[in-house]
């Protein structure tokens, strides 16, 4: 198990409403202090979140809820992020805690129905709510900085409301057209990753639970997005069952049809760089896999949950019995931590793949630039052999590459030595955090201002800023959105064209 967390702090308010819905929660559980009849606008949430529940479950947890507002925008910040204790989860807990939150507060409402009839009798019913609102904050504030931001929604009555009303939906077939899903477009896409599930606030884990019309449905989905927003592969969007249905009809593209499970054994780890190696994995079982340049691998690193890490090929796979990958360890990094620690020449590995046609080049291109920063230069090892040896068609191929040092450009001298010897290639690097001799300073965008990309087909691989800033060059310069392809471990779907292209 590696130690850096397997969760993952991150957006969860992607409107207006969830950002701020927690002033609400403010409003009443302070300001009701001094003006209870405050506390009797929960009653329009009791209304609003029952009412929701009953055509899309608890849609109203992830997009509405002031307290779950608070929990994921002024609290994550503080919290600790941990795993939430099982029992927490369970149906004994659901239903315990449902019975003693009621009883409690129906004694309250009936304590204040009372002064039904006297003046004070609204200000004593708003303030049994102010009171909850109060409780609920302090306790679920807590368990959000200690445990998890989410931990309270794990057993809040609220919840169990909810998920009874959206019971009652199912039963009457209402959901059916009104309920939408996490949906995966096409589970032969998807790296296995487990961001889905690390971003989660829920900790849930759809990537393992997609169902026979590729649609996540668990009673505990909140509908917030958060995973579609995270997915690397850009495979999930949140949908109706008719859209799925739809979805699951679209052809799997070209580069996933040959994807297998494959064993493979370590044959070397090669030390590139500090945290950069590259592994040669022999096929086992099958013993033969045809790949192509520019496409990418996946390599398990746990068992359980079951999560594998993609891999662009480095490898020129002439032999069809090897892959490498070079892979580089991310700081506080889940998975590279696994494979650098505990990955030793002789094991034997699962692999996925292989998998992608983004970076594969189309027949008929005729020029190409190859656009690379940090990592994103794998692909683009093999790639640059193969179009040169294998495409004669091909007119010009201009390889760009940044890296922060100059003994981070991985395979410098061979891109040189090939620039020398084949006209059609041209290769540029250029480092942006010192002054090295021959290199220029600054990053892959300074050089791509320079060149002329008339009539070419561009090629983006790396961090999401660097693909964003190339195409906004590139398009300046007359590229249109498809004439670009690109791959990046963060998802990139501000860019026009992305919904064609996605990576993974
Ligand atoms: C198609 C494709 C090809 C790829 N090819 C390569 C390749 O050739 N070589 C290569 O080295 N990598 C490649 N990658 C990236 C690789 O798949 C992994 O994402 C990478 O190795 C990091 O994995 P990890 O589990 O160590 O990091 P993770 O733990 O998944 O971390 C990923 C990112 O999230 C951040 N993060 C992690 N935990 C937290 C937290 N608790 N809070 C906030 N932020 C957090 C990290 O800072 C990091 O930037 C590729 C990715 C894709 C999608
Ligand atoms: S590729 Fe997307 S759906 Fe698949 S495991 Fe990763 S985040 Fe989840
Ligand atoms: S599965 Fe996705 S939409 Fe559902 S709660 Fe988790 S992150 Fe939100």
């Amino acid at each position: 198990m590696s130690a850096a967390n397997y969760y993952i702090k991150t957006n969860r308010a992607f409107t207006g409403l969830r950002r701020y819905a927690w002033i609400f929660t403010l409003l009443v559980a302070i300001g009701g202090l001094w003006e209870p009849k405050l506390g009797l606008l929960v009653l329009l949430v009791m209304g609003g979140l029952t009412v929701t529940a009953f055509f899309s479950g608890r849609f109203w947890c992830g997009n509405v809820c002031p307290h779950g507002s608070l929990f994921d925008v002024i609290l994550q910040p503080l919290s600790t992020n941990r795993k939430i204790p099982d029992f927490l989860k369970s149906k004994p807990m659901m239903i315990g805690f449902f019975i003693f939150f009621m009883f409690n507060f129906g004694r309250r409402v009936m304590g204040a129905f009372q002064a039904w009839g006297t003046y004070s009798f609204l200000d004593r019913l708003g303030f049994v709510f102010v009171f909850t609102y109060l409780v609920v904050m302090m306790l679920g504030g807590a368990l959000a900085i200690f445990a998890n931001p989410r931990t309270w929604c794990q057993f809040c009555p609220m919840g169990s409301i909810q998920k009874v009303s959206y019971s009652l939906g199912k039963t009457t077939g209402v959901t059916n057209k009104t309920d939408r899903l996490v949906t995966i477009s096409n589970p032969d896409m998807c790296h296995k990753c487990g961001k889905c599930a690390r971003v989660c606030p829920f900790q849930l884990e759809p990537y393992l639970e997609f169902n026979e019309n590729h649609q996540f449905d668990n009673a505990n989905c909140i509908r917030c997005a958060t995973c579609v927003e995270n997915c690397p592969a850009g495979i999930l969007s949140i949908e109706n069952p008719a859209t799925a249905m739809e979805l699951k009809e679209d052809p799997l593209p070209a580069g996933y049809l040959n994807r297998q499970h494959i064993t493979a054994t370590i044959t070397s780890i090669n030390d590139l760089e500090e945290d950069l190696k590259e592994f040669t994995f022999r096929f086992e079982e099958p013993s033969e896999v045809h790949y192509e340049a520019g496409q990418f691998m996946l390599v398990k690193v746990t068992e359980n949950p079951e999560a594998y890490r993609a891999y662009s090929i480095s490898s020129f796979g002439e032999d069809h019995q090897h892959v490498s990958m070079i892979i580089k360890k991310v700081e506080k990094g889940y998975g590279t931590e696994i494979i650098f620690d505990q990955f030793k020449e002789g094991d034997k590995v699962e692999l996925e793949g292989p998998m992608g046609d983004v970076l594969v080049p189309e027949a008929g291109t005729e020029k190409m630039i190859f656009v690379a920063n940090g990592i994103g230069i794998t692909p683009f090892i093999p790639l640059v052999k193969d179009v040169l040896e294998n495409r004669k068609d091909v007119k010009s191929v201009k390889l760009i590459t940044g890296q922060r040092y100059a003994k981070d450009l991985l395979y410098h001298d061979y891109f040189r030595e090939m620039d020398e010897k084949d006209e059609r290639f041209e290769y540029q690097a250029i480092v942006s955090r010192e002054d090295a001799a021959g290199l220029p300073r600054g990053h892959v965008t300074k050089l791509l201002k320079e060149i002329n990309a008339a009539g070419s087909k561009a090629y983006l691989c790396g961090t999401k800023v660097m693909v964003v800033d190339a195409h906004r060059i590139l398009t300046e310069k007359g590229l249109k959105p498809e004439d670009f392809f690109f791959e990046s471990e963060e998802k990139i779907s501000e860019l026009p064209g992305t919904e064609q292209k996605k990576t993974a």
